[in-house]
C-alpha cells in the first residue's frame, strides 16, 4: 500500500480523498493555488505544496508542478478526483514514466474513451447497445444529410472531442440542419481544438441512466446498479439518485451484467462510468467516464460502500472488497449540487462566505469544502457543496431531502439551494416522471 498519496484537484473533491486516506493510514499531500492558500483542503491534508497562481492552467493543470509537487513530498501515487486532468492519458503516460502511479484506469483506456467516436465503436463491439447514428465522423454536410435521411429526424450532431455539453447542436428538420453542423463543428473547434463531429438520432424522451461499474485491472469487474441523472440544465446534471425511479431490478441486472462484463472483457482498472439515455425500456450509450463522478455518493449511500477506498486498493494491486454477490442495494439517494449561482440566470457568483451551517442527522452527508469567512475564488468552478441523503425508499430520501435543505445555511453568497426547494414542490419530482427536458421547461417557465 501506499504511505503518501497527493490529491491533484481542489474543494469538496479534494477533501473527500482525503478523508479516504485518513481512514486508511495513508498520508496525504494537498497541492493548490494561490488563490487557494486558504481552502480547506489545504487545512485537511497532512502536506501541501503551492503549485502556482490562481488560472487552473498555471496550477491545478499544470503537469510538470504536480509532479515537481510528488518528488519534493515522496508522494508515490496521485488521485486525480473529476476534472482537471482525471481523464488527460497524455498525464497518466508522463505520472507512469516517473514511477509514480495514478490512481485510474491505464493511459489507453482513458485513450479510447474520450474520443466519442472510438468509445462507441467499442462499446458495440463489446456487445453495449448505443444510439442509432453515424458510423464514426461526419465530414461534411452531404454525409450529414446522408446519415440525417438514413436514421431520421431530428438529429443531434455532436463533437467527437466533447464534453460537459459543449459542441452539440440539433436539427429538428432537414432546413435546420447546415446551420447545426456548422455551428457544431466550429463551436467544439473553439472549445477542444477539434472539429471532428458525428451524428446521433435525437431521442426527444429519454432520461439520463448511468451505470457505475469498477474493474480490478485483472479481468474481473461489478457494476454498482444506475444512478438517473435526467434533471439537467444545458446537458448539465443538478440533481441525481440511485436506484433509477423508471428501472426494475431485472432492468438493472441486465444492463449491469452488460456493463460489467464490456470492461472485464478489456480488463479496466478502477472506477468508471457508462452513461445511457434511457427511452421505451431501452437503452442507449452514449459515453463513458474513466473516472470518478461528482454524483459517486448516492452509489455509496445506496451500496454502503466507499469508492475512493477502492480506487486507491486497485491501484495498489490489492483486490476489490466486494463482488457482484456481496454488493446489496438498500434504499434510495438523493444528491443535489449545490452551486454559488444566482438564480433566475445561474450567474457565478463568488464572494465571502458569511455564515455556513452543515445539515445533519441520520441518513445524511454533506460533502463541501465551505466554512465560516471562507472567500469562493472566481477562478473555478461554482460547485460549492453536495448533500446527499439516504432513506429507506424514494418518499423517505425526498422528505430528508426538504429536511436537510432546511437546515443547510449558506450566507454571503447566491446559491442553488433555492431551486431546489421550489423543485421539492413540484409533482414530477414527487414522483420521478421526469425526463432529460423536463427541468429546461420548468425554467423557463417558472424562472424565465
Ligand atoms: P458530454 O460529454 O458533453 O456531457 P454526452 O454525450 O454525455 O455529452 O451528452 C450529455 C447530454 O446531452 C445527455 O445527458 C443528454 O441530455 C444530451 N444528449 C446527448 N446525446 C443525445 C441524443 N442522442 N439524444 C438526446 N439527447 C442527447
Amino acid at each position: 500500500m501506499f504511505d503518501k498519496i497527493l490529491i491533484a484537484n481542489r474543494g469538496e473533491i479534494a477533501l473527500r480523498v482525503i478523508r479516504a486516506c485518513r481512514e486508511m493510514g495513508i498520508g496525504s499531500v494537498a497541492v493548490h493555488s494561490t488563490a487557494d492558500a486558504d481552502a480547506m483542503h489545504v487545512r485537511m491534508a497532512d502536506e501541501s505544496v503551492c503549485i502556482g497562481p490562481p488560472s487552473g492552467a498555471q496550477s491545478y493543470l499544470s503537469v510538470p508542478a504536480i509532479i515537481s509537487a510528488c518528488e519534493i513530498t515522496g508522494a508515490q501515487a496521485i488521485h486525480p478526483g473529476y476534472g482537471f486532468l482525471s481523464e488527460n492519458a497524455n498525464f497518466v503516460q508522463i505520472v507512469e514514466d516517473h514511477q509514480l502511479t495514478f490512481i485510474g484506469p491505464s493511459a489507453e483506456h482513458i485513450r479510447v474513451m474520450g474520443d466519442k467516436i472510438t468509445a462507441k465503436d467499442t462499446m458495440r463491439k463489446l456487445g453495449v447497445p448505443c444510439v442509432p447514428g453515424s458510423d464514426g465522423g461526419v465530414p461534411d454536410l452531404e454525409t450529414a444529410r446522408d446519415v440525417a435521411k438514413k436514421i431520421g429526424y431530428p438529429v443531434i450532431i455532436k463533437a467527437t472531442a466533447g464534453g460537459g455539453g459543449r459542441g452539440m447542436k440539433v436539427a429538428k428538420t432537414a432546413a435546420e440542419l447546415e446551420i447545426a453542423f456548422r455551428t457544431a463543428r466550429s463551436e467544439s473547434k473553439a472549445a477542444f481544438g477539434n472539429d471532428e463531429v458525428y451524428m446521433e438520432k435525437y431521442l426527444t424522451t429519454p432520461r439520463h441512466i448511468e451505470v457505475q461499474i469498477f474493474g480490478d485491472g485483472k479481468g474481473r469487474a461489478v457494476h454498482l446498479g444506475e444512478r438517473d441523472c435526467s434533471l439537467q440544465r444545458r446537458h448539465q446534471k443538478v440533481l441525481e439518485e440511485a436506484p433509477g425511479p423508471s428501472i426494475t431490478p431485472e432492468q438493472r441486472a441486465r444492463i449491469g451484467k452488460v456493463c460489467a462484463d464490456a470492461v472485464a472483457a478489456i480488463g479496466y482498472s478502477g472506477a468508471g462510468t457508462i452513461e445511457f439515455l434511457y427511452e421505451n425500456d431501452e437503452f442507449y450509450f452514449i459515453e463513458m467516464n474513466t473516472r470518478l463522478q461528482v454524483e459517486h455518493p448516492v452509489t455509496e449511500a445506496v451500496f454502503g460502500v466507499d469508492l475512493v477506498r477502492e480506487q486507491i486498493r486497485v491501484a495498489a494491486g490489492l483486490p476489490m472488497e466486494f463482488n457482484q454477490d456481496t454488493l446489496r442495494l438498500t434504499g434510495h439517494a438523493i444528491e443535489v449540487r449545490i452551486n454559488a449561482e444566482k438564480l433566475p440566470n445561474f450567474a457565478p457568483s463568488p464572494g465571502t462566505i458569511s455564515q455556513y451551517h452543515a445539515p445533519g442527522g441520520l441518513g445524511v452527508r454533506m460533502d463541501s469544502a465551505l466554512y465560516d469567512g471562507y472567500r469562493i475564488p472566481p477562478y473555478y468552478d461554482s460547485l460549492i457543496g453536495k448533500l446527499i441523503v439516504h432513506g429507506r425508499d424514494r418518499p423517505e430520501a425526498l422528505a430528508r431531502l426538504e429536511r436537510a435543505l432546511g437546515e443547510l445555511i449558506v450566507d454571503g453568497v447566491d446559491t442553488t439551494i433555492p431551486l431546489f426547494n421550489a423543485l421539492l414542490r413540484e409533482e414530477a419530482v414527487q414522483t420521478g416522471g421526469y425526463n432529460i427536458h423536463w427541468l429546461e421547461h420548468w425554467l423557463e417557465t417558472n424562472l424565465g
